[in-house]
């Protein structure tokens, strides 16, 4: 039912208070006022509080809070000081196991919703037995303070105001070394900040990556400009920390949001760091994609390799495959693996990591999964197992026909977007399949972000 103008139960600027009953996919709480929906950021389920409305739309309004009333069992104390500001984390101040409760409901909310589906089995989701400093890959951007001086940290949420830190609890201690040293660099030799307003200064973001496995560290300082004062003098400092292998200069000289330029200069050091996931070693440049949280990458993907149960003679099409993490995986299980992926050094590494872990049923072809999939699979012989790990965005309609009309016993879909992955299942069960297992995994606690993986099988 439409609520008219005039019956807006809230005005802007007042207060009032309301009972959280849920949280959205988007981490805020929501309650309602006379039937009246009022999203709440900070807030948790069954949180009593007062809120100040500070806008007010057709359908819903937001509020703030300015008292908790009663405490909801599930509100923790946050154990950052600035996870209200920073955009990073917006589940911080909620229990980790409800934290998880949210997540499984954002799940199964859209594959009933939005996917239609009901017959399915839950297998539940994995969570992190320590949900901290799980983070292999975090990136500081520069800012100034109001003395006009260089800082690193986070950008506040929804804007691209700097908050300074030097450390995250989900990174590791080493992001402390690296920004201090960086920023006195920066103070000793009057190297200026990035601006995006008018596009001047040279310090944009140091972006650090972790092998954990390995114990080897990355960063990659990324400049407007071709380089900065003293840079190998920086280079060989960073390298006396004995986790840093590897100190690389970015050229981003453009006016973009886009963390990287296309140009990389060692400047101290190597020019990737490894890592090993599942058993294999990955060799990994600026450039490369390698999932965030490696402890429950190997976990989400056994889960891919349990729903996909291969078998010694099964052909595996592994698509949107990165640098081949999934497709080395199922190498070892089955006849042989293709994987298809759209960007070219992604593949040119996937080839060099089957090669180096000498892994020969493996084959690798660069190009848009749409492209390449409906060639594919009218020549070659089919696969019985089709396994889809898309980006945000989710898979599109042509590759998807595709692969209904291939026929495969069972399709495995890896998604970190259940919005996305709810459409394509609607897609793929009124073409001939049926869902049959889902499961979720936490790769991004304390964020609304969500992974999980889903087993299709052929009627
Ligand atoms: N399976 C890999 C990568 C998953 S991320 C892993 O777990 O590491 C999604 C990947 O899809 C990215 O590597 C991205 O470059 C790729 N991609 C994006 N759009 C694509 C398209 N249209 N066709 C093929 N690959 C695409």
């Amino acid at each position: 039912m439409k609520v008219e103008r005039q019956m807006i139960p809230v005005e802007k600027n007042k207060e009032y208070t309301i009972k959280i009953e849920s949280v959205t996919n988007e981490g805020m709480g929501v309650g309602h006022i006379d039937g009246f929906a009022v999203f709440v950021p900070n807030s948790v389920r069954e949180d009593e509080l007062k809120i100040l409305i500070v806008k007010v739309n057709k359908g819903y309004a937001f509020g703030k809070i300015t008292e908790i009333v009663s405490g909801s069992p599930y509100r923790v104390k946050s154990p950052c000081g600035v996870s209200d500001k920073c955009g990073g984390c917006n589940l911080m101040h909620i229990d980790y196991n409800e934290q998880l409760k949210i997540k499984s409901s954002i799940i199964n909310d859209c594959l009933m919703r939005l996917g239609g589906q009901k017959d399915y089995e839950f297998a539940g989701i994995i969570g992190m037995e320590n949900p901290y400093h799980y983070r292999n890959k975090l990136i500081f951007p520069f800012g100034t303070d109001k003395n006009n001086s260089p800082v690193c940290g986070f950008f506040a949420e929804r804007s691209h105001r700097v908050i300074p830190l030097t450390s995250c609890l989900l990174g590791d201690d080493l992001h402390e070394f690296v920004l201090s040293e960086v920023l006195s660099h920066a103070k000793k030799h009057n190297i200026s900040v990035y601006n995006e307003e008018n596009h001047t200064g040279i310090l944009r973001r140091v972006f650090i990556r972790q092998g954990f496995s390995k114990d080897e560290a990355m960063v990659v300082i990324s400049v407007n400009s071709d380089g900065f004062k003293k840079e190998n003098e920086l280079g060989e400092k960073l390298l006396t920390n004995k986790k840093i292998v590897s100190v690389i200069l970015n050229i981003n000289t453009k006016k973009t949001n886009l963390v990287l330029g296309d140009k990389n200069r060692t400047i101290a050091g190597k020019d990737t760091i490894s890592d090993i996931l599942c058993g294999f070693e990955y060799e990994i440049s600026p450039h490369s994609f390698f999932q965030v949280n490696p402890i429950q990458t190997e976990k989400l993907y056994n889960t891919a390799i349990e729903f996909a149960d291969l078998k010694e003679t099964d052909r595996v099409l592994d698509l949107y495959c990165g640098i081949g993490t999934i497709s080395l995986l199922c190498s070892k299980y089955a006849k042989e693996v293709v994987g298809v992926e759209i960007v070219p050094q992604a593949i040119e590494d996937a080839k060099k990591n089957a090669l180096e872990n000498k892994v020969d049923n493996a084959k690798f072809l660069c190009g848009a999964a749409e492209d390449v999939v409906p060639k594919l699979l009218e020549n070659n012989e089919k696969p019985n197992v089709v396994i889809l790990d898309p980006p945000r965005k989710g898979s599109d309609e042509v590759t998807l026909s595709a692969i209904v009309n291939a026929q495969p016993e069972k399709i495995v879909y890896v998604s970190c977007n259940p919005a996305t992955l709810a459409r394509d299942v609607k897609y793929l069960t009124e073409n001939g399949y049926t869902l049959n297992k889902v499961k979720g995994c936490d790769m991004f606690p304390h964020t609304t972000h969500v992974e999980c993986c889903v087993l299709l099988c052929h009627i």
